[in-house]
């Protein structure tokens, strides 16, 4: 359908985007958090709803069968996406979090012992640190973490020199919500494989940039959520490697996750129903598979491409601004800007912004170790998707000369 990229053809496609905010015209800058959803999946929420709402699997009447299909059809839809080799290795979960805490939770308890190591990054969202944590005090096992450069880049040979025979599982976010970092995940993946240790991706902001092939980059698991690719809240997707997911314990008990149960003994259910217990998310699960089909239509490279472009452009105009400075400047970003401005505080900056229409993230970002390590309390974040255009970068510039005038 959209040949060209024509930003404001897909404008028309989001129709939250077209209002008034304090009497502006509303720029949404805050993607990184959740971003806005089109037109076909705000569509397919109600449909649902008024036309085949039914609980899924076990029906046999009609309305039963066509959820269930439109369920499953999301499944194979999320398979392709992320070029997994089987539906199996896909399960549902309410987000990032859970996926993370679903890992955590079964292969974790299962597989680390005292003594054993966990090592994540200093870039890490807060749900890719508490939930090894947990499981580090629970079982008498060590966090270790990966430092990174002033630039907000991993430091590949300080991560080499963590790697041991102890070290069971590596916890990595492919893109930093905070700084925009693409991080070299294939090399991570392949080092800790070199000591035997299992990986686990963090996707989350990366699965709406980047072209994901979970084959190709070898994860373990790979976890991210639908609302920050354009689809609905309250879904996300767990991919684990069969051979894994198989032999790992359930998650939660309760129906749809057993094959038999009486009082002595349950069997459980096969892949992935193992691990989706209980009625799922079923509207927004079906919805999700439009926001797939949504980015595929235009294109995830053509879009990356149009962000970058956005990316360059704020970078080069902010840089204008006095007393401005950018947090995160690795050579391989997304389309987000971090920064802090000399003596004015982010929340006073995210207040005034708002004034103007514009909607920017303030304050750790849920990466309070990383704010630590910058020395800095938080920062504010500009991060765009693909409906976002170079006018409204240039009303954020707009509005912060006129904060920095009220404050100086
Ligand atoms: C948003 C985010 C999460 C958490 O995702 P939820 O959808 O809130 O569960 C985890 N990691 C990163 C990098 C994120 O951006």
């Amino acid at each position: 359908m959209y040949k060209v990229f024509d930003v404001l053809e897909i404008r028309k496609d989001f129709p939250i985007l077209n209002q008034t905010i304090h009497g502006k015209p509303l720029v949404y800058f805050d993607n990184a958090a959740t971003t806005q959803k089109p037109q076909s999946v705000i569509q397919a929420i109600s449909e649902y709803y008024q036309e085949f709402n039914a609980n899924i699997h076990r029906g046999i009447h009609t309305l039963a069968e066509k959820a269930t299909a439109e369920y499953e059809g999301t499944r194979e839809m999320v398979r392709k996406f992320i070029n997994a080799s089987s539906t199996d290795e896909i399960i549902f979960t309410r987000g990032t979090t859970e996926s993370i805490n679903l890992v955590a939770a079964t292969f974790g308890r299962q597989q680390v012992k005292a003594g054993d190591e966990v090592i994540i990054t200093t870039m890490e969202h807060h749900s890719n640190i508490v939930p090894w944590q947990m499981l580090c005090e629970e079982k008498g096992a060590t966090l270790k973490v990966i430092p990174i450069n002033d630039a907000g880049e991993i430091i590949l040979e300080e991560y080499e020199k963590l790697l041991s025979e102890r070290t069971k599982l590596v916890a990595a976010v492919y893109v930093s919500n905070s700084l925009g970092t693409i991080n070299p995940v294939k090399e991570i993946i392949d080092r800790a494989h070199a000591f035997g240790a299992r990986v686990l991706i963090d996707g989350a902001q990366a699965s709406a940039h980047l072209d994901i092939n979970v084959q190709e980059l070898n994860c373990d698991f790979y976890a991210f959520s639908s609302h920050k690719l354009y689809g609905p809240t309250g879904i996300g997707v767990l991919y684990g490697k069969r051979e894994l997911l198989d032999s790992m314990p359930p998650y939660q008990g309760g129906g749809e996750m057993i094959k038999e149960v009486s009082f002595e003994k349950t069997t459980y259910n096969e892949l992935p129903y193992k691990f989706e217990a209980g009625t799922p998310n079923i509207a927004d699960t079906v919805a999700f598979k439009k926001a797939l089909e949504y980015v595929n239509e235009i294109s995830k490279p053509v879009a990356a491409e149009y962000e970058h472009e956005l990316l360059t452009y704020a970078t080069e105009s902010l840089q204008e601004i006095n007393g401005l400075r950018i947090v995160g400047t690795a050579k391989e970003k997304i389309s987000i800007v971090s920064f802090v401005v000399e003596g004015v505080h982010h929340q006073d900056i995210g207040i005034i912004l708002d004034t103007q229409g514009i909607a920017v993230r303030t304050g750790h970002h849920c990466t309070q170790p990383l704010m630590q390590r910058f020395g800095i309390p938080g920062t504010t974040r500009a991060s765009f998707a693909m409906y976002n255009t170079k006018e409204e970068i240039d009303k954020l510039v707009k509005g912060l000369h006129r904060v920095v005038k009220m404050f100086r």
